[in-house]
């Protein structure tokens, strides 16, 4: 049996000495030591932290661990990157969302928690037919659902099959190593680096999407017009940028669902099923170490704990911390992204606002490719341009993804003068994903944990989940010498829906 030391008994400590290991006891009839709560702190409602306090709060429950936990957020919602707003701020119209708008079936946490807290899934088929911009050309329409082009005839006819075929195959390829992420025997990762290795992911991190694909013999085309737009619209980066693991995520669509009402509703659900003390209009402002503790200052003052977790990226948060840590966290850039929303009486784009011959149907999902630009064509003033349901017999939401500010004027043209409600904002949606083998370290110092070392590898609401799980398990196994599951296996592992760290 491990020696139980309180805080009491601790040494006065250099900074960062190691957080000490409460004894753990996981047999029937036993009880856990009585000791002062160990207290951690989690900074950010978004996907990341919420989705932590769930871990703990999961294993509380399995193994009676004494944790307080204490989440602050600096705005008024839960949910971060992830929230809505209603048409003409009227809560009777359907929630549109800000931000994180879909996931998929392969994202089996949040898959699990629209089952476990009866929220409604629905199937992300908004739009019923896309088209590819480049700026002055209409490259490639297609009808049907969200993503149903990809296999579409048309795709076929102007891409050949191997292109598409390829393609499909390295996206699948990846789906099936991330779903070991959910099985028992998922790794454990220290570093990105290790994971990235474990999965066998290592070329496609070094890689840009272009290079990765060309090297699989997928064409040129493929790649700077399908594959470009997809990069463009989830990330707003093409592809001859971004790594090809973020590459083939956002070319994995199967499933595309999102919460009805909202996404953020997830996120809620975390909290409302964990023990967290939450403090929303709370920014932290500093945190620095003193005896083998964090000290942190917010707006509630000062609070001491014994471990924190970062779930939020760091260069935005405006918070200090000591250099000893600050220092490991490498500058990340994030892409800056215009979200226009607004409503339009007009039930398509006219085809004349793109100089196009009035007989051109414009679908109601634009993607755009760089592709033009490259050749010295005109830019494409927007990474995206989607219609996302009526509100009223004659009026749309319209959503513009764009890198710079859509003006009034430029609005007003392209849609005849026919907009009503416009709702704007800015986010540091995700971060600027270049080839790369270097990654921030997970854990920063003894008992500080930072989720979003994850965002650079993968940049979604679900992975932030898989990210703050492992490191939700690696803070219990340092302090508790327990994880979030137990070690044996349970009975449940044969379930073909098994999701490891909720079914053990
Ligand atoms: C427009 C857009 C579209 C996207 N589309 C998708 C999509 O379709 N699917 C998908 O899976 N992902 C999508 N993403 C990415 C996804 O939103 C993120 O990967 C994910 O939500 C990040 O979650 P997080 O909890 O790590 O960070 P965040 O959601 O950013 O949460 C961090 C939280 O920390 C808080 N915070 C910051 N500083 C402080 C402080 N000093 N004190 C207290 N609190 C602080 C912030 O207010 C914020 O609430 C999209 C993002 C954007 C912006």
């Amino acid at each position: 049996m491990r020696l139980c030391h309180s805080l009491a008994l601790l040494p006065v400590a250099s900074a960062f000495q190691l957080p000490f290991k409460v004894p753990f006891f996981n047999s029937p009839g036993q009880q856990p030591l009585r000791t002062p709560p160990i207290r951690v702190a989690i900074i950010g409602a978004g996907a990341a932290g919420t989705s932590a306090t769930f871990w703990i709060a999961k294993a509380q429950e399995r193994f009676g661990i004494d944790v307080e936990v204490d989440l602050y957020e600096k705005e008024s919602y839960v949910g971060g990157r992830s929230t809505v707003v209603y048409p003409y701020g009227n809560t009777s119209l359907p929630a549109v969302e800000l931000g994180a708008s879909i996931f998929v079936k392969a994202n089996k946490n949040l898959w699990r928690a629209v089952e476990e807290f009866n929220l409604t899934r629905r199937d992300f088929r908004d739009q019923s037919g896309m088209g590819i911009w480049d700026g002055e050309k209409l490259l490639f329409t297609a009808s049907g659902g969200w993503w149903s082009w990809w296999d579409s005839a048309k795709a076929l006819l102007r891409y050949g099959f191997h292109s598409p075929r390829r393609t499909q195959v390295f996206v699948d390829s990846m789906i099936q190593q991330f779903l070991s992420l959910y099985s028992p025997e998922t790794p454990k990762w220290e570093n990105m680096t290790h994971l990235s290795s474990s999965l066998g992911w290592t070329n496609l991190i070094t890689q840009t999407t272009s290079e990765y694909l060309k090297s699989q013999g997928v064409s040129y085309k493929f790649i700077s017009e399908l594959v470009e737009a997809s990069t463009r619209v989830n990330y707003g980066q093409n592809a001859d940028g971004i790594h090809a693991l973020e590459g083939a995520c956002s070319l994995a669509p199967t499933g595309a669902s999102s919460v009805e009402g909202g996404n953020f509703q997830i996120f809620e659900n975390f909290l409302k099923h964990s023990t967290a003390n939450v403090y929303l209009n709370t920014s932290v402002r500093s945190i620095i170490s003193s005896s083998g503790q964090y000290v942190l200052d917010s707006d509630r003052g000062s609070e001491t704990y014994q471990a924190v977790i970062l779930a939020a990226p760091w260069h935005s948060t405006n918070i200090q911390l000591p250099t000893e840590i600050s220092s490991k966290i490498p500058l990340q850039p994030y892409v800056h992204l215009h979200v226009t929303l607004f409503t339009t009486t007009l039930s398509s784009v006219p085809a004349q606002s793109f100089s196009l011959p009035a007989s051109t149907k414009i679908p109601p999902m634009l993607l755009t490719t760089f592709e033009g630009a490259r050749n010295g064509g005109k830019e494409p003033d927007f990474n995206s341009m989607s219609y996302h349901g009526p509100i009223s017999d004659s009026e749309w939401v319209v959503k513009i993804f764009s890198l710079k500010r859509i003006s009034e004027k430029w609005l007003s043209k392209m849609f005849d003068g026919k907009i009503g409600w416009v709702h704007r904002k800015e986010w540091d949606a995700y971060p600027v994903l270049p080839p790369t083998a270097s990654f921030p370290e997970l854990k920063l110092a003894p008992g500080f944990y930072y989720v979003n070392s994850f965002e650079p590898f993968i940049s979604t609401m679900e992975t932030e989940t898989l990210a703050s799980r492992n490191i939700v398990d690696m803070l219990l196994r340092d302090m508790f010498d327990a994880g979030i599951c137990p070690t044996a296996p349970s009975s449940d592992t044969d379930k073909e829906d098994y999701v490891f760290g909720w079914d053990c």
